[in-house]
This record gives C-alpha cells, structure tokens and sequence, in this order.
C-alpha cells in the first residue's frame, strides 16, 4: 500500500521458517536447513524444534 518503496529489488526467495522471525532469505545468504525448511541462524532452528539455550548450573 505504501507508495515510495516499490523499487526494493532485493533477490527475496524465501523466508525464515521460524513463525517468530520469518526474515526474508536471499539468494546467496548463508541458511540453516532442515528438510524442505530454512532458517536464517541455528537459534531459529532451535526455536521450531523447541529446543533452548540454557546456561547449566551446578550440583543437583
Ligand atoms: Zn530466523
């Protein structure tokens, strides 16, 4: 809708498959892939899978 920016032609292919990050994939970035899936870093692997970065503590 928004008149002035449609000169953006950035090679755009796909998205990140995280629903949280969904930033735009383009041609020649460097991409996490999982099966037909790509995310733009491993934490947004992480996320979709549901795995975390915790920091582990001592003893038990
Ligand atoms: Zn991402």
């Amino acid at each position: 809708m928004s008149k002035g920016s449609g000169s953006k032609a950035v090679d755009v292919i796909d998205f990140c498959a995280d629903p949280n990050c969904q930033a735009a994939i383009y041609i020649g970035q460097k991409v996490v892939k999982r099966g037909k899936d790509w995310f733009c870093c491993y934490s947004c692997l992480c996320n979709s899978i549901g795995a975390v970065t915790i920091v582990t503590k001592g003893g038990e």
